[in-house]
């Protein structure tokens, strides 16, 4: 289906979302000569979602490409400045890369709203640019397969292909190496959320410095339990699975997350960790209500902290209602 003409002369658009990602798990071998890590994580699409609404500029050549952002009520504004408006935007970024492969596009201006934390560990800018690639691709009939658009996408960010594929998967090599993962059962999760972010490389670095002297495995595959826990939709299991190699220099550099990490285990949660490169704590409750609760207790305890699930689709269209 082609994109959305109104008949009242306003130009066609595409709305897609595409959701944030905590990891279940994240081990990371050594610093490589080039600079990666290589390393295996669990990835689970969560139920909260960055939302591209592309509008076609007709008349306009396809570099005519301009972006918005405004911040979901739930997000600090203040965070928003971090972001560049130019093409160093990921969500620009995907939309020239679809349009050098499009038969006839024209220019487009893309308002992203936000509502995953920024800087925040759960790949945000990577769901930004995974759903700009889905609307351009909408908007100019372009007609590329998920492969192909996960290919483009692999090129703006190692998280850019999970949140296009969505669900639960494995990421091996430099986090490239994506395979869906079963999880039919949603799982309940509260996310805490910080007002300020963490530079991924710059945990990786404070990761390197704790590990001084060290020689940590390469990383193979995602242990069979957390598979197997996924698979049952066992949160119990899952609990005593969930792990980050990073989570350690994460409380370095923000050592304030040791006490959302303590304010959830008291509130009763099965367990929680920092996910990916943090500051975002993900909190795994037993059930719906129970994450309901939990994110109600850690609110009245001073933080801000949502209930969500996951696993959750991948990048997908929504209507105007
Ligand atoms: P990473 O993907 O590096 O693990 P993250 O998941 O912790 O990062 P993101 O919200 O993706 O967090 O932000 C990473 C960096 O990219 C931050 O500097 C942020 O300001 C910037 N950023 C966020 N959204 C976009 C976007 N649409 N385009 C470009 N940069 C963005």
């Amino acid at each position: 289906m082609g994109a959305v003409d109104d008949f009242t002369g306003s130009p066609p658009h595409v709305r897609v979302r595409a959701p944030g990602k905590i990891n279940a798990s994240f081990k990371v071998g050594p610093l490589r000569a080039d600079g990666y890590h290589l390393v295996a994580s669990t990835y689970l699409a969560v139920s909260l979602y960055e939302e591209v609404r592309a509008t076609a500029k007709p008349g306009t050549p396809a570099s005519d490409v301009t972006v918005s952002i405004s911040a979901h009520s739930t997000l600090p504004e203040q965070q928003l400045a971090s972001i560049p408006l130019d093409g160093r935007n990921l969500a620009v970024r995907a939309a020239l890369l679809v349009a050098d492969v499009s038969m006839n596009p024209c220019g487009v201006h893309l308002e992203i709203t936000k509502r995953v934390p920024i800087a925040g560990g759960m790949g945000g800018g990577s769901a930004d640019a995974a759903a700009a690639l889905v609307a351009c691709d909408i908007l100019w009939g372009a007609g590329l397969s998920r492969e192909e658009l996960s290919l483009l996408g692999a090129e703006l960010g190692a998280d850019v292909p999970f949140a296009l594929l969505g669900g639960a998967a494995v990421g091996l090599g430099i986090g490239d190496q994506l395979t869906a993962a079963l999880a039919p059962i949603p799982l309940h999760w509260v996310l805490v959320q910080s007002d300020f972010g963490l530079s991924t490389p710059v945990v990786y670095g404070m990761l390197d410095t704790l590990r001084a002297g060290t020689e940590p495995d390469t990383p193979e595959l995602v242990d069979p339990p957390i598979l197997a826990a996924l698979r049952a939709g066992d949160p119990a299991a899952l609990a005593k699975c969930l792990t980050n190699d990073l989570q350690a220099a994460a409380i370095e550099l923000a050592p304030g997350l040791a006490a959302v990490l303590s304010a959830s285990a008291e509130q009763g949660a099965l367990a929680a960790l920092v996910s990916g490169s943090g500051p975002t704590v993900a909190v795994l409750a037993t059930d719906g209500a129970h994450a309901a609760a939990l994110a109600a207790k850690l609110s009245d305890g001073g933080f801000v902290a949502m209930a969500v699930e996951g696993p959750v689709h991948g990048a997908h269209r929504v209507f105007d209602s």
